[in-house]
C-alpha cells in the first residue's frame, strides 16, 4: 500500500480500536473541524481511513455485497463499509457542496440507527450568511459555543502553516516528494484525528528534510481533482521523471489562504463550489509553479467528471484525463497512457527555450 501513513515521517493514522467510539465524527468530506475539536470530538476522515486500510479492495467489495450499486462510486462504498468496520456512530454529512451521493448515503447509515449531521456548503461562496447558519448549526448539534470553534481556528491555522510549508518545499525547494506532498496535505482534512500529534510530527518532517539532497527530475506537473484512488500514482510518476508540484484539491484541503475567521475561510475554499474559482486557482499555479502539463484524476461514476471539458477549455496546458474505479495499482494500459503523456511533454519541453531557468 502506497499511502503509508505510520511510516515515521509522516502523519500518524490513527489506531481506530484505541479511539473512544462515543468521541469519533466520522467526516464524509472536509468539514470545519475547528468546531468538532472545539467540542471535544475526535473527526475522522472516512476517506482516509478507507483508502489506507490494507483491504480496502475488499471494502469496496463489501458494500456491494451489503447492497450499494456496483455503478456508483468507490469512494462512497468505502466509506460506507469503514463506518460499519469501526463502528462509528455519529457522521457529520456533507450533503451539498461535495457529493450528490452524501444525501443518499446519509439516510443508508439513519436507516442503520447512526446518528447523522447534515452539514451544507451554500451555492456560491459569496453566500456567507448560510456560511454561517451552517456553522452555528454544527456547533449548535455538537453543542459547543461557536467562539471556541474560533479560537480553535487560531491553533489550527498554526498547524496548518507547516504543512504551507511542506506544499512550498515540493516547488520552491523540490525537496518534499510528490508523494509525500500529496499524504500531508490530504490529511489535514482531519489532521489525522489528533492536530497535537500532526504538529509534532509535522515538525519533525520539516526538521528532516532540511539535510535532504535536492529532487532530480525532468519536468513539473500539477494533478487536478480529487484525490486518487489509485495507489501507486505518484511512485509511477516519480520513476518516469515526473515531479507533482501542485495537488490542487489535497492542497486546498489545507486551507490555504490567510484568514481571519471561519466564515472567511470557508468561503474561500473553493472545492465546494463552482468550478471557476478552482480554475481560477489552478490558474495561478500553472505560472507560479512552472507547471507544464496536468493529469485531472476523475472517480469512475462521479459527477466531477463533467467538470472535465470546463477545465480544457480555460486552462492553456496539455492536460492528461485520467479515469480509475477502486483502489489498488495502476493498470498496464493507464501507465502506458501516463507514460506517453509524460514524453510528449519532456519533448515538448526540450524543444522549448528555456525562460526562467526552472526545469
Ligand atoms: S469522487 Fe465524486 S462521486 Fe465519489 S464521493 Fe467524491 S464527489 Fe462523490
Amino acid at each position: 500500500m502506497v499511502l503509508k501513513f505510520n511510516d515515521h515521517l509522516l502523519p500518524a493514522l490513527p489506531i481506530m480500536e484505541d479511539l473512544p467510539l462515543d468521541r469519533i465524527v466520522g467526516i464524509t468530506s472536509t468539514i470545519p473541524i475547528e468546531i468538532v475539536f472545539a467540542a471535544g470530538y475526535i473527526p475522522i476522515d472516512l476517506n482516509n481511513i478507507f483508502i489506507c486500510d490494507r483491504h480496502a479492495y475488499k471494502m469496496v467489495e463489501d458494500a456491494e455485497s451489503a447492497g450499494l450499486p456496483r455503478n456508483t462510486c468507490a469512494w462512497i462504498k468505502g466509506i460506507f463499509s469503514a463506518v460499519r468496520k469501526y463502528h462509528i456512530q455519529k457522521v457529520v454529512s456533507v450533503i451539498q457542496g461535495d457529493c450528490s451521493n452524501n444525501q443518499a448515503l446519509m439516510e443508508v447509515f439513519q436507516s442503520e440507527g447512526i446518528e447523522t449531521i447534515p452539514f451544507a456548503y451554500p451555492h456560491s461562496n459569496a453566500d456567507q450568511r448560510f456560511l454561517h447558519n451552517q456553522l452555528l448549526s454544527l456547533a449548535d448539534n455538537l453543542e459547543v459555543d461557536y467562539s471556541r470553534a474560533e479560537e480553535m481556528k487560531e491553533r489550527l491555522d498554526a498547524i496548518r502553516a507547516k504543512v504551507h510549508e511542506i506544499d512550498r518545499l515540493t516547488w520552491v525547494a523540490n525537496t518534499v516528494t510528490s508523494e509525500e506532498n500529496h499524504i500531508w496535505t490530504v490529511s489535514t482534512s482531519d489532521l489525522m484525528g489528533d492536530y497535537n500529534v500532526f504538529e509534532e510530527r509535522a515538525a519533525r518532517f520539516l526538521k528532516l528534510v532540511q539535510g535532504r539532497e535536492f529532487i532530480q527530475h525532468d519536468l513539473r506537473i500539477g494533478v487536478v481533482g480529487i484525490p486518487p484512488i489509485c495507489e501507486d500514482l505518484y511512485p509511477f510518476l516519480s520513476s518516469i521523471g515526473a515531479h507533482v508540484v501542485f495537488n490542487e484539491i489535497q492542497r486546498q484541503f489545507s486551507m490555504p489562504y490567510p484568514t481571519k475567521t471561519l466564515i472567511e475561510q470557508y468561503s474561500r475554499y473553493t472545492y465546494p463550489y463552482d468550478i471557476f474559482s478552482r480554475v481560477e486557482d489552478i490558474q495561478q499555479a500553472i505560472p507560479q509553479r512552472g507547471i507544464k502539463g496536468l493529469i485531472h484524476y476523475v472517480q469512475s461514476f462521479c459527477h466531477r467528471h463533467i467538470h472535465d471539458r470546463i477545465i480544457r477549455k480555460h486552462i492553456q496546458l496539455p492536460i492528461l484525463t485520467l479515469d480509475c474505479d477502486r483502489p489498488g495499482s495502476l493498470d498496464g494500459a493507464m501507465k502506458t497512457r501516463i507514460e506517453a503523456f509524460i514524453e510528449m511533454l519532456k519533448y515538448h519541453e526540450s524543444e522549448t527555450p528555456v525562460e526562467s531557468g526552472r526545469r
